[in-house]
């Protein structure tokens, strides 16, 4: 058996560089992609499936906010996804990126359906989502996993467990193992051999670090940092950078440390004991899917992905939902939860983006409810996705202002 070391060297040796990521300048934690101000410019995206519908949805309670609250959002659409083939045979066209770049932030619904899934790869809605990240500069992702009172009874775990869980998970997204050079399968002394190379720069690592620090700050004041620091020397110098960016520039925070295996363990066990979890691109692609389970809904989970600087893009997890589209059965208020996301991470409006959450769980405390999140013989009103967004508008349009 050729060992993956050995793969590795006659790589090297046969002249194949490792990719070493470039060093960046120094990163400023601050999120918000801009200052707080009168009047905002966002791209909006509705993409494909259900995409429209969500979107309309989450329009009208966003109007109703900023009718409430005196500022305004200039809402200008731009095509992604399927529909961006269909017009423009290319899933992110130049214009949509360039609209994306101008805006103070962009928010997306969803991309994806059955008629573009034999596409070839360049000409998939999913690749215009990778195109938009990458050429965004998206490095961090954001993905809450909020357990509400109203909801308990959606997830999988006892109540118990999920009662009061309200974890946040910062996953890098633009390094590791799934961007790492060298790799491929080989063939090494007469049989095929896969590698990928597991890698981080101390610069990659630090910007993350201050992501985390900065919405551990925001949150509960408690991080915990996930590796392998026991096995990988990738994970020890993240272990080690994650250690001295929170504790030079990050006073407020607590930092803890978990290896990986077991972080997989305690989030099932006693998520409770998590408040925000920072970890590499491959550990934190599960640990968020692991993690959004908790909920055990998919049409609540929010999520945000953001740059070192410029516009973040706000979406929904869930994907076009094609088999309800068209139907207005679909739950908006994953992403009407990313329209908060957005005002409180990108555009410096911490207290809107508070309202409009209450306003979700309000209208959840009515017993208003998508099919997707009703319980059989739940006594609660089932609406469709049009009647929900306009019940967060009524509850966002009722609240008092502090
Ligand atoms: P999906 O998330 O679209 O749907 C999974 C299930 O959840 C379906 O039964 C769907 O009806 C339901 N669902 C999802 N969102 C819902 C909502 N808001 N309200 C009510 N029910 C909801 O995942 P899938 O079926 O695996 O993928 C469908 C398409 O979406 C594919 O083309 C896939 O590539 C794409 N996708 C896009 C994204 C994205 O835009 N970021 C993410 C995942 C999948």
């Amino acid at each position: 058996m050729v060992s993956l070391n050995l793969a590795l060297s006659l790589l090297l040796a046969t002249g194949t560089q490792a990719f070493v990521p470039a060093a960046n300048k120094p990163f400023n934690s601050a999120l918000n992609a801009v200052s707080k101000k009168d009047t905002y410019s966002v791209t909006l995206l509705p993409g494909d499936g259900i995409g429209p519908e969500i979107t309309a949805a989450t329009k009208v309670a966003l109007e109703a906010l900023t009718t409430k609250c005196g500022f305004t959002i200039e809402l200008k659409e731009a095509l992604i996804g399927g529909a961006a083939i269909d017009e423009k045979n290319d899933p992110f066209p130049q214009e949509s990126l360039d609209q994306c770049l101008g805006s103070d932030s962009v928010l997306l619904a969803c991309i994806g359906g059955y008629k573009w899934d034999n596409n070839p790869r360049e000409l998939r809605p999913e690749s215009g989502l990778l195109k938009m990240r990458k050429e965004m500069g998206l490095f961090a992702n954001l993905r809450p996993a909020k357990v509400l009172p109203q909801l308990i009874d959606a997830s999988t775990l006892k109540r118990e467990v999920v009662e009061g869980v309200d974890v946040m998970v910062v996953r890098e997204l633009t390094g590791d193992v799934y961007f790492g050079t060298p790799k491929g399968i080989d063939v090494i002394d007469g049989q095929r051999v896969g590698y990928n190379n597991m890698i981080y720069s101390e610069s990659e690592i630090d910007r993350i670090a201050r992501v985390a620090g900065d919405v551990a700050s925001k949150r509960g004041g408690k991080l915990c940092s996930v590796d392998k620091a026991n096995v990988l020397d990738v994970s020890q110098l993240w272990r080690d950078v994650v250690t001295q960016v929170i504790t030079d520039d990050f006073k407020d925070v607590e930092l803890s440390h978990m290896y990986v295996d077991n972080a997989a363990m305690q989030l099932i066990r006693w998520p409770k004991q998590f408040d925000t979890i920072v970890c590499g691109n491959i550990f934190g692609d599960i640990l968020s899917d692991e993690a959004s389970m908790l909920v055990g809904s998919l049409g609540m989970l929010p999520s945000a992905s953001i740059g070192e600087s410029g516009p973040g893009v706000f979406e929904p997890c869930h994907g076009s939902a094609p088999d309800i589209a068209g139907e207005d059965k679909a739950n908006p208020l994953a992403m009407i939860l990313s329209a908060a996301m957005m005002l409180k991470y990108d555009l410096d409006r911490p207290a809107e983006a508070q309202m409009l959450e209450d306003a979700v769980e309000a209208v959840l405390d009515q017993g208003i409810r998508t099919p997707d999140i009703k319980q059989e013989g739940d006594g609660c009103k089932l609406v469709g996705c049009k009647e929900m967004g306009q019940a967060v508008a009524d509850v966002v349009a009722s609240m008092a202002l502090n």
